[in-house]
């Protein structure tokens, strides 16, 4: 899950982390009135995307009557940056901060490391709106200092991390003790990223996290209810929102083909089997190890919601989970929902014989598959509207 700066921003500060004064607004009023708190204010876009400093997001107003109209141009603005595609995002909020005088700009992130079991600090001096190019051209620029779960932060890798930075005396204190705060977060809300890009030098000598990006593990929302009311479904995919309510892994992909599937894996190896005979997936759908009625109901639901898919794929391997059950719940969900697009059936595992011969006494108009590879090219006949 995603949450906006100004949200990650508040939790920084909670966190005791410095970040620069800032006030949320929905309204060009609201703008005006929060940078009339500020001599001169930025105001920025609140979508979830970094790079929208580079797409016209981040605009900075001497005074509250230009914020006034810098708001007014910003909300329910399209934004198109480098991460959100050309379908771009509308801006409903936005963050008025407080204008800071800055020297240096840095780049600090903090995310796992799953090849070390551990986290990892990234840390550049060449931070602010060039990450990617350094990324790219500089690799070299951007160090890693891992760190154990177990033991927690450590000052001598602040101290490492500070000799990256080029940062001395006060400002290698304030680092560490940042840096503290950083991962005490992660550790505790269970983050998958916290990233503070642009951190910077101000002129007085101060460190600030001028931009933040907090994202957090799905899998252990569970444990923090406290982070269900930052969710913002409008930043969302609709498909893929509604597809975490019903418990199935979704996500939203460009094609024609319409993938039910059970397993991540299964998943993968059917959309590539998909791509590999010249086709293209309109989505990776998991089921999870159950493929009831209900749940089979939900995805034909949510694919069938993408006006893009003209076939769907059912490539599902039985295995706790009988064929015959599996089937049922493929017939009957199918003659709920009066599907008219076709749908072809590759089950293989428990009871496929007793499977298959559910599906084909439905009298279902359901096309079978004897293995993946006849599934994947009946499947991609079947959504150009010929026969295989
Ligand atoms: P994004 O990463 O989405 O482009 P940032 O919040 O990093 O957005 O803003 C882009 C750039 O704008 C920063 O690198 C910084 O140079 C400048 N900036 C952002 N907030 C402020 C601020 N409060 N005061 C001064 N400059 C700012
Ligand atoms: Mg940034």
């Amino acid at each position: 899950m995603k949450i906006h700066e100004y949200q990650a921003k508040e939790m920084l500060a909670s966190y005791g982390a410095p970040v620069p004064r800032g006030i949320p607004a929905k309204t060009v009023d609201q703008a005006y009135e929060a940078a009339s708190k500020f001599g001169s204010c930025v105001v920025k876009a609140q979508v979830h995307s970094g790079g929208r400093g580079k797409a016209g997001g981040v605009k900075f107003a001497e005074t509250p009557e230009k914020a006034r109209s810098v708001a007014e141009a910003m909300l329910g603005m399209k934004l198109i940056t480098k991460q959100t595609g050309p379908e771009g995002k509308i801006v409903r909020q936005l963050l008025i901060s407080e204008a800071v005088d800055v020297e240096r700009e840095f780049y600090l992130s903090i995310t796992g490391d799953s090849e070390r079991a551990g986290l990892v600090i990234v840390a550049s001096a060449a931070g602010g709106t060039e990450i990617e190019e350094t990324a790219k051209e500089h690799p070299e620029a951007i160090v890693q200092i891992p760190v154990s779960v177990i033991e927690g932060f450590k000052s001598y890798q602040g101290i490492r991390a500070a000799e990256v930075l080029g940062l001395e005396g006060d400002l290698q204190k304030q680092l560490i003790s940042l840096l503290g705060k950083l991962v005490k977060l992660y550790l505790e809300k269970d983050c998958s990223l916290v990233e503070i890009n642009p951190l910077v030098q101000t002129t007085d000598g101060k460190l600030l996290c001028l931009d933040a990006k907090v994202n957090f593990d799905d899998n252990a929302l569970f444990r923090h209810p406290e982070l269900a009311p930052m969710r913002d479904i409008n930043e969302e995919d609709p498909k893929e929102y509604s597809a975490s309510l019903s418990d199935l892994n979704y996500v939203s992909l460009d094609g024609d083909i319409g993938c039910l599937v059970n397993g991540a894996g299964l998943a993968m190896a059917t959309m590539d089997i998909i791509k590999n005979f010249g086709g293209s997936p309109a989505n990776f759908l998991d089921v999870g190890g159950s493929a009831t009625t209900e749940r089979v109901k939900s995805a034909f639901e949510i694919i069938l919601s993408d006006g893009n898919v003209k076939a769907i794929f059912v490539n599902i391997f039985g295995g706790i989970m009988k064929c015959d059950i599996i089937a049922e719940g493929l017939v009957q969900a199918t003659r709920d929902m009066g599907l008219s697009i076709p749908v072809v059936v590759r089950l293989e595992g428990t009871n496929v014989d007793l499977g298959r011969k559910i599906i084909e006494d439905s009298g279902l108009a359901i096309i079978a598959a004897s293995d993946m590879a006849d599934g994947a090219r009946k499947a991609i006949a079947a959504a150009k509207g010929v026969k295989a």
